[in-house]
């Protein structure tokens, strides 16, 4: 029997060609890659770690990081990446819910973990950014030669929770099959091949960053710059060694507002792609003025992986997230009624294919409210699917506002606004209105200096939008809150809004 997508990843693996560049000098090779992460299967097999067991993971960026995932799937365990940004108490939550036999954590955090872990019974190692820890100690003395667990492709190869934008944080089930199959889709629909060096500056302990960037890497042969976080001039330096960059927008528009940013400093790149959040269609148009590059959009998310994508010859179009990938379903139904829905109508996203996650962990009631009686994954998104076939998204359906029995789609009041002079940028909220049921509020950021008050933003859109559309409150900030992925939390601007209506 098959280890799914770990035998997948050794049979692509090029022996002694670059997985991991660690800089422009020192490398790791698929030959070292896989023995470590052998020995490390071997150390978690002596800990007692078993197949379907949790292996919880809060450390930060690192190539071992990434051998420790390859590890988890050799020994059929359940790869749990955390956020490092997560608190004790979030920690604390996550360890109660998953029930972890193992937790990877760094030197410095282990005792305060080993107080929540200890009495549920999980144990605690370590594993650090510069390569040491605990773990790898232990690994040291295991043979190289792990016998891979037997695995088949509906045997769970990670639970991530969702970043909870949108309410208390979820596990997503992850298939063998799920990531297997999503990434040599991606791998092919990209074109990447072992020529491929990708720039890897994500997070890894999201879907972006975890199965998109490392699955396709892996399985195309290719190898990865690992920078541990995003810093614009380090990319652009690194860009003249590399072929592609996969990143958020938040990547493109600090590229953007560098001055290195050039057709020249582009040349050996092939691809650029962005995900996890929208591109704004201004974005995706001055960098093709300024590289000759069209962004390559796509959709996905935790629950699906990826669903679309924009092509890889033909039209990149902005605004857009491009055509289902093959074997990927998707359609856009009424939210009242579940009924299909014709071109160019927005609604609700579903989607159905072999990228659809397995459930939410110990939720069974929360996901069979999630799927629809022919097995589509309802996405929570809003959207259309033009009469070309590209998917756009239009909004969140927790986003959506609902004022006055009208619906309202924040990303077209967020886009009128956005284009007035002086502003950096806006997020619409709907807040509790005593009179509306929820009142279209903006909160926006100023250009340094620009001189604009409420009063200009409400007449500059008076002859933009309809009037129920219009936001019957703006409100300046310095930041929008975001995740890592860079998305706005609208859940903490609703939050801090709540109470404007109800303020004489
Ligand atoms: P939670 O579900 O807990 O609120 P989250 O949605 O932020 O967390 P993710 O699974 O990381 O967690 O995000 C997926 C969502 O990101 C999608 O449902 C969609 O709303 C958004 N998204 C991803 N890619 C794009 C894109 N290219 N354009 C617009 N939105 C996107």
């Amino acid at each position: 029997m098959s280890n799914h997508l770990f035998d997948a990843i050794r049979s692509a693996a090029p022996g002694h060609a670059p997985f991991i560049r660690i800089d422009s000098t020192g490398t790791l090779t698929y030959d070292d890659a896989l023995a470590l992460s052998g020995r490390i299967a071997g150390a978690m097999d002596t800990l007692g770690v078993r197949p379907g067991d949790r292996v919880a993971v809060q450390v930060e960026k690192s190539a071992e990081a990434l051998i420790l995932y390859l590890a988890c799937l050799r020994s059929g365990a359940v790869y749990l990446p955390l956020n490092t940004a997560y608190t004790l108490a979030e920690l604390d939550y996550f360890i109660g819910d998953a029930e972890p036999r193992l937790v990877v954590v760094a030197s410095n955090a282990r005792g305060g973990v080993e107080e929540i872990a200890k009495p549920r019974g999980a144990i605690v190692e370590t594993l650090d950014a510069d390569g040491s820890g605990s773990l790898l100690d232990l690994a040291r003395d295991e043979p190289a030669d792990f016998v891979d667990a037997s695995r088949s492709a509906d045997d769970l190869a990670a639970i991530l929770y969702t970043s909870g934008t949108t309410g208390r944080s979820k596990g997503a089930m992850l298939t063998h099959g799920n990531l297997l199959s999503n990434a040599l889709t991606l791998r092919d629909y990209w074109r990447v091949t072992a020529d491929d060096r990708l720039i890897h500056a994500l997070p890894i302990f999201h879907t972006h960053g975890l199965f998109v960037a490392t699955n396709v890497t892996l399985l195309a042969g290719a190898s990865m710059f690992l920078l541990s976080k995003f810093d614009a001039d380090e990319v652009i330096s690194l860009m003249p060694q590399a072929t592609m960059l996969m990143g958020v927008p938040t990547f493109y528009v600090r590229l953007l507002q560098s001055a290195r940013l050039d057709r020249e400093a582009v040349a050996n790149i092939r691809l650029f792609i962005s995900g996890s959040a929208p591109l704004l269609a201004e974005t995706h148009a001055e960098f093709q003025a300024r590289t000759g590059h069209a962004i390559l959009e796509r959709y996905g998310m935790t629950e699906t992986n990826m669903n679309t994508s924009n092509p890889y010859d033909g039209n990149r179009l902005a605004g857009t997230v491009g055509f289902p990938l093959p074997g990927v379903t998707v359609r856009v139904t009424d939210p009242a009624t579940g009924l299909l829905l014709p071109a160019e109508e927005t609604g609700m996203i579903e989607i159905k294919g072999p990228n659809v996650f397995k459930g939410y962990w110990r939720m069974p009631e929360k996901t069979a409210a999630e799927f629809t009686a022919d097995g589509f994954f309802i996405s929570g998104d809003l959207g259309k699917i033009d009469r070309d076939g590209y998917v756009h998204i239009v909004g969140r359906g927790k986003d959506l506002v609902i004022s006055g029995g009208y619906n309202i789609y924040p990303k077209e009041v967020e886009g009128e606004i956005d284009r007035i002079e002086g502003v950096v940028e806006s997020a619409v909220i709907g807040v509790p209105h005593p009179d509306f049921g929820e009142g279209v509020t903006a909160v926006v950021v100023r250009k340094p200096g620009a001189v604009l008050d409420e009063k200009a933003i409400v007449s500059a859109l008076q002859d933009r939008l309809a009037r129920y559309k219009q936001p019957k409150r703006i409100v300046f900030t310095e930041d929008l809150p975001r995740n890592t992925m860079g998305k706005v939390q609208k859940n903490i601007l609703r939050q801090q809004y709540a109470d404007l209506y109800a303020r004489p």
